[in-house]
């Protein structure tokens, strides 16, 4: 049976290969991206969030299958908090009503291996409370104390957090809508690839993020785990962080944490 799955991020890396993978298997995607897609609305603006709702709202005639919040942005830009949390928590709050029409909902929101770094707290504390002030006030406060390079690690994590908060929370698992995350480690899209032309960023990132097990993912093998959790035969996980990271999380947390 076909699904109806909105897909941010499409036009581009893991998101492009998820929209494949579904249009393969006879799926319909409306993607949300800044431009080459079904919805084209900015995730870094509260306007552009409600946009992207209402679109998907008007396209979809109020039912959806899944969502999957690929969006995201990397290295220092103010805006990256914004984009990276609020674009997946207020997508996927605003589509709640859109998803429970569905008979098997599914949320499928893009974490990070980077979320097990260290963070930035009052950012992850200001994300968490949904204070956009204070996020914005704590990514200004982390970029002039030269701490920029938390900011995404601090998003992921909040996100991270948000994601298993959500699972359980009223009109969520009662209402047979699962909320999972998929946590890359690198993977070859063009976010990393501007790490990959600098061989210094090169060995900090193999340093930080090592993974014995196949090493550098395509954003294909991601995919197909976010189809995996997207389907209806996969019926009792949510609240998960799943690596998708050649055993880098495994390596650097250890055996005692799971
Ligand atoms: P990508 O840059 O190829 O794709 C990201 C997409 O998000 C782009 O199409 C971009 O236009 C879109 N986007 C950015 N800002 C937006 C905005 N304001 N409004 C709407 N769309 C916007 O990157 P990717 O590697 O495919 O990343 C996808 C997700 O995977 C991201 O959340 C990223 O943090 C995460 N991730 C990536 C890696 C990696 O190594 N590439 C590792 C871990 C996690």
């Amino acid at each position: 049976m076909s699904r109806l799955v909105v897909v941010t991020g499409a036009a581009s890396g893991i998101g492009a290969a998820v929209r494949r993978l579904l249009e393969e298997r006879g799926d319909r995607v409306l993607g949300v991206d800044l431009e080459g897609t079904e919805v084209i609305a900015d995730l870094a603006t509260a306007a552009g969030r409600d946009a992207a709702v209402a679109a998907v709202l008007e396209q979809s005639g109020g039912a959806v299958d899944g969502v999957v919040t690929c969006a995201g942005l990397s290295g220092v830009a103010p805006a990256l908090p914004h984009v990276n949390f609020f674009g997946t928590t207020e997508l996927v709050a605003g589509l709640r009503g859109a998803l429970s029409a569905s008979r098997a909902p599914r949320v499928v929101v893009i974490g990070s291996i980077s979320a097990t770094q260290p963070v930035d707290q009052p950012l992850v504390d200001a994300l968490l409370a949904a204070d956009v002030a204070a996020v914005t006030a704590a990514t200004a406060a982390a970029l002039a104390d030269r701490r920029p390079q938390q900011l995404y690690p601090s998003s992921k994590s909040a996100l991270a957090q948000w994601a298993r908060r959500t699972a359980v929370s009223a009109g969520w698992a009662d209402a047979g809508i699962p909320v999972n995350v998929v946590a890359p480690g690198v993977v070859l899209t063009p976010m990393s690839e501007a790490l990959f032309g600098d061989p210094r960023m090169k060995k900090v990132m193999d340093a930080a993020v090592p993974m014995p097990l196949h090493g550098y993912s395509a954003p294909e093998d991601v995919a197909r785990v976010i189809g995996f959790l997207l389907s209806p035969e996969t019926t009792h996980v949510t609240g998960q962080v799943l690596y998708v990271d050649g055993g880098a999380e495994a390596t650097l947390r250890g055996s005692t944490h799971f």
